[in-house]
Formats: structure tokens, sequence, C-alpha cells
């Protein structure tokens, strides 16, 4: 089976936002055995609009479409579709009571125009939006399938895991079942050189890498007519990929760094206090987006100014002005007046320059000082990171709940 992406919007050819639905519908349909060979972007043009489905229903058996399936005149997806190919469009009373309901409970006025969404395709199969107005369609004609989806992916996607997927899995006959591993520590390149022979010899499981705000995902994706039988073959092909990446690999089921680490600290009872100078709270925030992080987690500072790392945490200015904020030593004495201000097992403390000023030829920007310090036992370590100021504070908060994960594992 070979598909078509056809994304609708002006906004993307004028670059306002980014073609996400192409690629998050192209990875799904890839798990799901179906091949993309084509992405196309188109504005809000019927004229042209026309053309593209033209052209995509000619060269594949599947058309995704994106976008341009709300209220307003320029929302013209579902009436082009059904034109091309020749179907009608009639009021269909659930979606109109869906809708009417949609906008009782966000207690919003409902338009004339948005009557127009309860228009669909005759003889479509209907793709619920429990997240927004507009309902997708997928329409089946002479060997043809098209699916529309609307364009928020806050709609799309839980549109395409509840109908979408299932009605391919139906027609390949296969279940698709598949689990996200991530790393932290190593580079995309050096884990996929580990790899490798296991990534090129595998098709079902794949054995997907990719990078993700500065941490390598890997997806494995089996497919099989069961879905515990997809996942128990995966079972080994993680097996392998731990043995060959250690320590390296954190998570097994998406969790994320801070999720991770909030639950070795609750299972270890570790309580832990942070403090920070250029991350500004950002691994508090990390931290406190955990639930049930309450349990460990005590304090934050933001010690952002040297005055208030004296002040707070009882850094020496000598320290600072010898060795300066950023550096080893301040680090250092840092997390030392952390732990004995808070009295935790576990603390943290960051301090580096985040940039793009305030670097110079020894400390360029992005370079970060961290210490970690568990039981009395303190580590320091220097990161030097590239990419812009949310990058390196992003990595810093990263790298810094690293340390402590090995450190509590008793790791180098
Ligand atoms: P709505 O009912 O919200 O109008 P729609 O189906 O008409 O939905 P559009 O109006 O085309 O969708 O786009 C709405 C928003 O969805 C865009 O402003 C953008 O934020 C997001 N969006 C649209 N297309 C894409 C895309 N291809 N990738 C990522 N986001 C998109």
């Amino acid at each position: 089976m070979v598909a078509e992406i056809l994304a609708v919007g002006t906004e993307l050819l004028m670059g306002q936002i980014v073609n996400t639905n192409a690629q998050y519908i192209t990875k799904r349909l890839n798990d799901l055995g179906v091949n993309v060979y084509y992405h196309s972007v188109v504005g809000d043009n019927p004229a042209r609009l026309k053309e593209c489905l033209r052209l995509a229903l000619n060269r594949c058996d599947v058309v995704i479409t994106t976008g341009g399936l709300g209220p307003t005149r320029d929302d013209i997806t579902k009436e082009t579709v059904a034109e091309i190919m020749g179907i009608k469009l009639v009021r269909h009373e659930e979606t109109f009571r869906n809708i009417k309901c949609f906008f009782e409970r966000v207690d919003r006025k409902m338009m004339a125009n948005n009557i127009k969404q309860a228009d669909i395709p005759e003889g479509c199969i209907l793709i619920p939006n429990h997240n927004g107005t507009a309902p997708g369609f997928i329409i089946e004609k002479d060997g043809k399938t098209v699916i529309m989806l609307p364009g928020p992916p806050k709609e799309m996607i839980p549109m395409f895991e509840e109908t979408v997927s299932p009605y391919f899995e139906k027609k390949t006959g296969q279940v698709i079942g598949s689990r996200m591993l991530k790393v932290f520590g190593i580079g995309e390149s050096e884990m996929e050189m580990k790899i490798l022979d296991l990534i090129e010899n595998q098709s079902n499981p794949t054995i997907a890498p990719y990078v993700n705000m500065g941490e390598v995902v890997i997806r494995v994706t089996a497919r099989s007519r069961d879905y515990d039988e997809a996942m128990k073959m995966i079972d080994p092909v993680i097996e392998k990929i731990k043995k060959r990446l250690g320590s390296n690999l954190y998570a097994c089921n998406g969790e994320t760094l801070e999720e991770t680490v909030v639950q070795l600290l609750i299972e270890k009872n570790i309580s832990i206090s942070t403090a920070e100078s250029c991350t500004g709270g950002m691994l508090a925030s990390k931290l406190v987006n955990v639930p049930g992080v309450s349990k460990v987690f005590t304090n934050g500072f933001i010690t952002y100014s040297n005055q208030l790392k004296t002040d707070v945490l009882g850094v020496s200015p000598d320290t600072i002005s010898k060795f300066g904020a950023v550096s080893k030593e301040t680090a250092v004495e840092m997390v030392k007046g952390l732990v004995k201000k808070t009295a935790t097992r576990a603390g943290i403390a960051i301090t580096g320059i985040a940039g793009p000023d305030g670097g110079t030829p020894e400390k360029p920007a992005g370079t970060v000082w961290i210490a970690v310090m568990l039981d009395g036992d303190i580590e320091a370590a220097i990161f030097k990171q590239n990419g812009d100021r949310e990058r390196v504070r992003h990595m810093a908060c990263l790298n810094a709940l690293n340390m402590l994960r090995k450190k509590i594992l008793g790791l180098k």
C-alpha cells in the first residue's frame, strides 16, 4: 500500500508553522507497514488543492490530508475532496449534536458556520474528534482511500491513534506493538555503531533510532496478528540492546530522565535539593513536573548572582574571585552549602554560561560545571554544550540528572 500525505494550509507555505503532522503520520504509517512515497503541501486554494488531490490519487492508493477541516471559509478540504471523488455531503445528526455539546462544554457560542462541520461525505467512515469540533473522515472509492484529519496536532494525533491506526491494522491484518527506549550519555552515532548490526539485521521488529532534544530515542516496533505476540517479539531485542548500551540506556517505556531519577529517589528514599545558576530553576521545574516528587524534593534555590551564591549557599567570595563563578570550586562549594542548609541526602548544583554572550576563550558560552552530592560524596564535571541558550540550559539539566542517576546506581 502506497500513501501520500497532503498537508493543507497557507500558514505552512508562508513558513509560519512546521509540517510536523507529515513527520508524525509518516513515522506511524511506516510502523503500520504502509509505504509513504510523497509529502506535499498546498495552500487554502480550491484550484490548487484539486490539482494536488488528482495527482496524489493518481500515484498512490491512500491520500491522508491534514488541515482545512475547520468552520471558516478558507477551510475547504472536505468540500474539495468530496467534489473530486464525486461524493455528496450530507448532514450527520450525531456529529451535529456532538458539535453542539462541545460548544456547551467549553461555554462558547456555536456559530452558523460551525454547522457546516456536521456535513459529512456520504458513506464515509467517521473519525471522532474528542479534542475539537472537526471530525475526520475516511472515504473509500474505486480502490482509493482518502483520509482527512484536522490540522492541530492535539486533535490529529489522538484521532490517528484511535481510528486511523486500527483502520490500517485491520486492512493489513497486522497489529503493531512498540516500545520506546531512551539513551543518554552517548551520541547518536556512537550508539548506532554499537547496535548497527542489530538495526541492519532486523526487519520485524524494526529498530529505529532518532534524536529528540539531546536524547537518543530508539523505537522498537513489531508487527504481528496479535498485540501480546507483538510485544513478546520486542522483549529479546530490548535485552540485546540493553547488553550493548549498558547504563547509558535509562528507560525502556519512554520515561523521561527526570521521571527515571525521581523513581530512583523514591525507591531508595533519597531526599534532594537543587541550587541553580544558569538554569534558573529549570532543573527544579523538571523535577516538580513528575508526580510524586514531593516525597523527595525539598528545596530549589536559584542563586543567579555571585552575592546570592555567598549569602544563601555560603560560597566563599574568594573562591568566586579566584576561580570564577563558573568553576569546579564554585560548583562544589555550592552543593556543599546547599546540602548543609537543606539537610538532604542528595544535592545538585549547576553553574554555567548559557550564552550567547559572557564567554571567554577559556570558558566559552555553553561551559557548565555541575556538582552532585550523595551521602557526603561529591562528584563534579564540566560540560561544553553548543547551541542556543535554551539548549545549553536544557542539556545542563539532563547532564545533572544523569550524573545523579549514575551516582545512585553506583556507576561511574
Ligand atoms: P481548525 O478546526 O482548528 O481550524 P483545521 O483542520 O481547519 O482545524 P487548520 O486551520 O488548517 O486546521 O490549522 C489549524 C492549526 O493547526 C494551525 O494553525 C497549526 O497550528 C496546526 N497545523 C495545521 N497544519 C499543520 C501541520 N501540517 N503540521 C503541524 N501543525 C499544523
